[in-house]
């Protein structure tokens, strides 16, 4: 080994992060620290004659950062990158922020500055100790806006990367929505952060903006230097900071790989789903508010098997109006569907609210809130909460091809019970001369044992089955879907899961209605040709999932899948869930040689 090849081996270091954003990127960096330190605010007495000029400072920084949020968002597009700059509008007029901004400058006398940090700041402090992810990362939200405050007094420029003048990566400690929105997107081929999970903005936004990144890599920022080169995987989640010259030969390696893998998607990504033998299947997307739209085609999505509507009140912290709701969807209808074709749907889950899902501010008041009031126990116990969504998804209805969809359903009563909610509300609609489809379709979320056990109970009362597999793991298992302790459990290859899947096709074909799988399940191609071959005709997963699905089923018939299947039944009675899912990985890659590798650049987030 010669000397240089010695030292470029000390100094490289390959780390393992979050991959967050798929793709790769190779170059040198551009190291970005957050400095803390630029907004040291020290508790700032004033006298009571400055009350009326800081109360005045407040309001001018609270207009001037509306200015600027106003336009990032028209910067932004639709979608979730401005969405999440929404959320910042949110905050800045929060009424109960501002009062409380405004009482402390007030009461200290403090300076405008004293009082931003001493309530937003609480609020942010609040947000960072909770543990849902999502909740938590409105932390961040709440800092971006008391950053943007605290930069505005101060009478700085918003970050600046305008000395990014050729290609590089960006590594950072932390990025916030803010700073990856103002990043000169034609010159970031990769971003690395220290911090973030993949449910985090920055990994959420470095989707959207379509630059491949790894987060929660730890130190990156502190490894590197101005000038370090880096190879980035973000369908692996690694970073090598300083490879040697055999790792970037190899890097390079993989690139080509992934692209051949690519071209190879992309030849059936726009073809409508089907088997090898031509029979039709659809592939379909789950989204929320705030998924760009545009990319559902773009991915091959048939339609849209999930909407998730909680994160409207998830990301409002309150009960969205008729009339927010009424937008949203018909947003959404009127937006995704002309791209999705004619034969394209949006299924509307009505809100799945409890369990893991708490609203903010909301007091979390059960011992055991996955097994209590949530979804449509709750609806059912706030009727005009549930006619009021039922109504604006149906107006929604009259602009394009839509669904309702019932989740947490486990007996027929129940069901019953939102079919007639259903009713009132079109009644209430026709009373007010409002356009609907009277003929919406109407589906039940299969996510308990009891509702997929009776099955035949619920198939005539609606038009399609839709097993949620996340929830109908956890609650078969009995272990808690987000709790890393017992996720040795938590498999949908369970034979107890395969059963109740089984049982609920089964049930479903004798009713004469169909069933779809939304549940994560039916973004692993292992496991969504069980389900096809068990008789499911729709999948419903993240979008960017739908390409290598769609691919590993064309490779397949319909009778293969059917005998796979009656192989794993036999196979309940004997085999474990591992063993499960081996034998239909292995069934897989008899197909598909290159199984594995694909998927491993494909099926990240
Ligand atoms: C499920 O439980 O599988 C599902 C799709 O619902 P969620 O993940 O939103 O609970
Ligand atoms: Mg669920």
């Amino acid at each position: 080994m010669n000397s240089d090849a010695a030292s470029d081996e000390r100094r490289m270091a390959t780390l393992s992060g979050l991959a967050a954003s798929r793709g790769f990127a190779s170059g040198p960096v551009f190291v970005h620290r957050r400095d803390d330190g630029d907004f040291a605010v020290q508790d700032a007495v004033v006298p009571e004659g400055r009350i009326p000029a800081e109360l005045e400072r407040y309001r001018d920084a609270r207009a001037q950062a509306r200015r600027q949020i106003d336009d990032l968002v028209a910067r932004m597009g639709d979608g979730s990158a401005a969405s999440v700059f929404a959320n910042h509008l949110a905050i800045l007029e929060d009424p109960l922020l501002v009062s409380q901004v405004e009482d402390t400058i007030r009461s200290g006398p403090y300076a405008a500055e004293t009082a931003i940090r001493r309530v937003v700041g609480g609020f942010r402090e609040m947000f960072g100790r909770m543990e849902d992810p999502y909740l938590r990362e409105r932390e961040r939200d709440i800092e971006d806006v008391e950053r943007r405050f605290l930069r505005i007094l101060h009478g700085r420029e918003e970050t600046s990367f305008s000395s990014i003048k050729s290609p590089v990566i960006i590594v950072a400690d932390d990025l916030a929505p803010s700073e990856t929105v103002a990043l000169p997107r034609e010159l970031v081929l990769g971003i690395a952060t220290d911090h973030g999970s993949a449910t985090s903005h920055v990994a959420l936004l470095s989707r959207a903006l379509g630059i491949p990144a790894v987060v929660g890599l730890g130190d990156v920022s502190l490894r590197v230097h101005p000038g370090d080169r880096v190879l980035l995987d973000g369908s692996n989640g690694t970073v090598t900071v300083n490879p040697d010259t055999a790792t970037a030969a190899d890097f390079r390696r993989l690139v080509r790989r992934a692209k051949e893998l690519t071209a190879i998607l992309d030849e059936d990504r726009q073809l409508p789903g089907a088997m090898k033998d031509g029979t039709p299947l659809k592939i379909v997307a789950n989204i929320q508010p705030g998924v760009p739209f545009g990319s559902l085609a773009a991915f091959g999505a048939q339609g849209v098997g999930l909407y998730r509507t909680e994160y409207l009140w998830l990301g409002a912290g309150r009960e969205p109006s008729e009339e927010e709701q009424f937008g949203a969807y018909s947003e959404a209808v009127k937006a995704a569907l002309p791209s999705l074709g004619p034969e394209a749907r949006i299924t509307f889950r009505c809100l799945d609210i409890g369990g893991d899902k708490i609203m903010r501010g909301a007091k979390a008041v059960e011992a055991n809130p996955f097994l209590g009031n949530r979804s449509v126990r709750w609806l059912l116990g706030h009727p005009d909460a549930f006619r009021t969504q039922l109504r604006a998804i149906l107006r929604a209805s009259a602009f394009g091809k839509a669904a309702v969809m019932y989740p947490m359903i486990a007996t027929r009563t129940e069901l019953r019970r939102c079919n007639e909610e259903l009713q009132r509300a079109m009644d209430e609609l026709r009373g007010k001369g409002q356009d609907f489809d009277p003929n919406i379709m109407r589906g039940v979320m299969i996510e308990t044992p009891a509702a997929a056990i009776c099955a035949d109970q619920l198939a005539p009362e609606v038009d399609f089955f839709s097993i949620g597999t996340n929830d109908l793991v956890q609650y078969t298992l009995a272990a808690d879907r987000g709790n890393e302790q017992v996720a040795y459990l938590s498999h949908p290859s369970d034979p107890a899961v395969v059963r109740l899947v089984d049982t609920t096709c089964r049930l479903s074909r004798e009713g004469g209605i169909y069933t779809c799988v939304c549940g994560e399940s039916a973004a692993d191609p292992v496991m969504a040709v069980l389900w096809v071959g068990m008789g499911v005709k729709v999948l419903s997963m993240a979008a960017s999932c739908i390409p290598a699905v769609k691919k590993v089923l064309r490779t397949v018939t319909s009778a293969e899948a059917q005998a796979l299947a009656e192989e794993v039944r036999t196979a309940c009675s004997s085999c474990s869930a591992e063993e499960i899912y081996a034998r239909c990985r292995d069934f897989i890659l008899s197909k598909m040689p290159d199984f594995e590798q694909m998927r491993s650049f494909f099926t990240a987030v």
